[in-house]
């Protein structure tokens, strides 16, 4: 059931140098602490990791992102990042660029961020005791619809119009195994959304 880690869509991915330490200090900060807390992490059995952070870039569509298979890292840094230019929802495709390729979730980031502009951050964590927890309890994307999907994005702009999402910011991926995303106006927000679950 779990299908982290293998990429979905089509990502075109320029190699360049990474960002600058400060624009990701305190995007890498919650990130590790989502680590510690086994939110962030890597499935020995499958070989692949899983959980991801993002920030907005300014006021565009933009934004930077964990790197794919990062999630086995205790401690990352400005190397484990990518810059997201682009994303196309509907064709699936990603332009991005940095020394890694974005994680193959970027797309979920993008879905979120397209819901609105005030969005600035996005967590996507995995577990599944809270998702078990919180799988029909707090707005959840429709079972049959896995990540990383056009149908996907449509069920966050659901879920955005039709409950109480857009306020919560925090929703379980009912056909991603353990999947839960939140959302918040800074990361220091949207990770708080997710660690007042967690014991
Ligand atoms: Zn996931």
């Amino acid at each position: 059931m779990i299908d982290e880690g293998y990429t979905k869509y089509e990502c075109e991915w320029r190699h360049g140098p990474a960002l600058p330490a400060a624009s990701i200090a305190e995007l890498n900060r919650w990130r590790n602490r989502l680590h510690e807390q086994g939110l962030i992490g890597y499935y020995p059995e499958h070989g692949v990791g899983f959980g991801n952070v993002s920030i907005r870039e300014g006021d565009s569509d933009a934004f930077i992102i964990s790197g794919t298979q990062t999630g086995h890292i205790e401690k990352t840094d400005e190397r484990h990042y990518a810059r997201v230019v682009r994303c196309d929802i509907e064709a699936n495709r990603v332009f991005c660029e940095g020394p890694v390729q974005a994680s193959s979730e970027a797309l979920t980031h993008a879905a979120i961020y397209a819901l609105d502009p005030d969005i600035r951050a996005v967590v996507h964590v995995h577990d599944a005791a809270l998702w078990n927890e919180l799988i029909d309890r707090v707005p959840t994307t429709a079972r049959e619809v896995s990540y990383g999907t056009p149908e996907m994005a449509h069920e966050f702009r659901r879920l955005y119009e039709e409950t109480d999402f857009a306020v919560q910011g925090v929703a379980v991926m009912g056909g991603h195994d353990e999947g839960i995303v939140t959302f918040g106006r800074d990361i220091e927000d949207a990770t708080r959304r997710i660690l007042r679950y967690s014991k």
